[in-house]
């Protein structure tokens, strides 16, 4: 095959060619933002995007009816690394594309229209998966399961931030619902025949502002009610919330876990009230391929990027459970020059800026680029599983 370096210049320029489709999709997603599990219209554009470009593409995927698949041989054969190109779409609720993941699924559709360019001149295959629920649920894990990630070589994604470095520490974590069950009864002509859910649910955020003094700075819980009754005059009989725990230590998380729903049970014997403690999703740490990250630091830097080191504060991806069964790296892209927080309004405003747009395009490039370099020399894919045999 021709040399990487060729390959690379022409794949950004099929970035460059295809700038309008590519911005035009993150633009449209960013405008018709959907949660986890519902992204029916985003899943279908990307679908659609991929076809155009030489992709076998199957909407739906195993159990998920919004994760895409789209599968690209090389000219030169199928014989060669597979190269996993991963997009997400889903949006947060109440407040849109605040995660920028409409970056992420047309920086995705980006490099793999930018490796479709370049197809007569690689042995191997691209296979796009375009994975749902990364805010909540962790679809990556579903589709883990299920086999979607079987046979891949390597995991490349990018997510949009403030600041651009290769590696970060995503912190282990899941979603809890906890659910009280109380009595109903009149507040006020006879409260004593109550048993009050909403004071089991206090008593549940009062413990876990007391815990939070206790635990390491490395780990996380926060949470909203969601039910919290129905009228003052009522004892509330049901009362729900929805919280996350995290960690940045895999074994300290599991402990977290259980004294998390010690703090429940204590909080519903103290009000009398039943309790539910159902844990979902699930997050596992970053673990970082050292070979992956090379290239990409190498081709960031081509590119005038300038790598800021890891975040000193994380969240969580579902791209640490990919991490741990297939050599991956998720790096960060710079869409903002202020330090702008996550999952906030400005954040979102970011995600579809001239700046979000001009990142887009060089995620797309990055990921082609690191791609490229994997398909021209197997001999790195090795040495990438040989890293993550040892870190396992
Ligand atoms: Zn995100
Ligand atoms: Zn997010």
């Amino acid at each position: 095959m021709p040399d990487a370096a060729s390959l690379k210049s022409r794949a950004a320029a099929a970035v460059t060619d295809h700038r309008a489709e590519i911005l035009e999709l993150s633009h449209r997603i960013h405008a018709n933002p959907e949660p986890a599990f519902e992204e029916r219209l985003a899943a279908g554009w990307v679908a659609e995007a991929l076809g155009r470009h030489g992709y076998a593409v199957e909407l739906g995927v195993g159990s998920l009816p919004t994760a895409v698949r789209g599968r690209l041989a090389g000219g030169l054969g199928a014989d060669g690394p597979r190269i996993g190109v991963l997009a997400e779409y889903d949006a947060l609720p109440g407040l849109g594309h605040g995660c920028g993941h409409n970056t992420m699924a047309a920086s995705g559709v980006g490099a793999a229209i930018a490796l479709a360019a370049v197809r007569d001149a690689f042995a191997g295959e691209i296979v796009f998966l375009g994975t749902p629920a990364e805010e909540r649920g962790s679809g990556k894990g579903i589709m883990i399961r299920e086999g979607a990630f079987d046979g891949l070589d390597a995991a490349l994604l990018y997510h949009p931030c403030d600041r651009s470095h290769v590696d970060g520490d995503a912190l282990a974590s899941e979603d809890v619902e906890v659910v009280f069950t109380g009595l109903q009864a009149h507040a006020s002509s006879d409260p004593w025949k109550g048993r009050n859910a909403l004071d089991a649910m206090i008593a549940l955020f009062v413990s876990v502002g007391l815990w939070r003094q206790q635990l390491p700075p490395h780990a996380r819980v926060h949470g909203i009610i969601q039910e919290g009754g129905t009228a003052a005059n009522i004892i509330p009989d049901r009362t729900r919330a929805w919280f996350m725990i995290r960690s940045a230590d895999q074994a300290h998380y599991a402990v977290m876990r259980e004294r998390f729903r010690a703090l429940a049970e204590a909080a519903a014997m103290a009000a009398d009230c039943g309790v539910e403690v159902i844990f979902s999703g699930g997050s596992m740490t970053m673990n970082t391929n050292p070979t992956l990250a090379a290239l990409w630091v190498a081709n960031a830097t081509a590119h005038g990027v300038v790598e800021q080191g890891p975040d000193p504060f994380a969240g969580s991806t579902d791209m640490g459970n990919v991490s741990w069964v297939v050599p991956t790296i998720h790096p960060d892209l710079a869409i903002a020059d202020e330090p702008t927080p996550g999952h906030s309004t400005a954040f979102r405003d970011a995600a579809a800026s001239p700046k979000g747009d001009e990142t887009t395009l060089l995620a797309a490039t990055l990921v082609a680029e690191t791609a490229i370099d994997l398909l021209a020399d197997p001999a790195l894919v090795a040495r990438a599983w040989a890293e993550l045999r040892r870190q396992r």
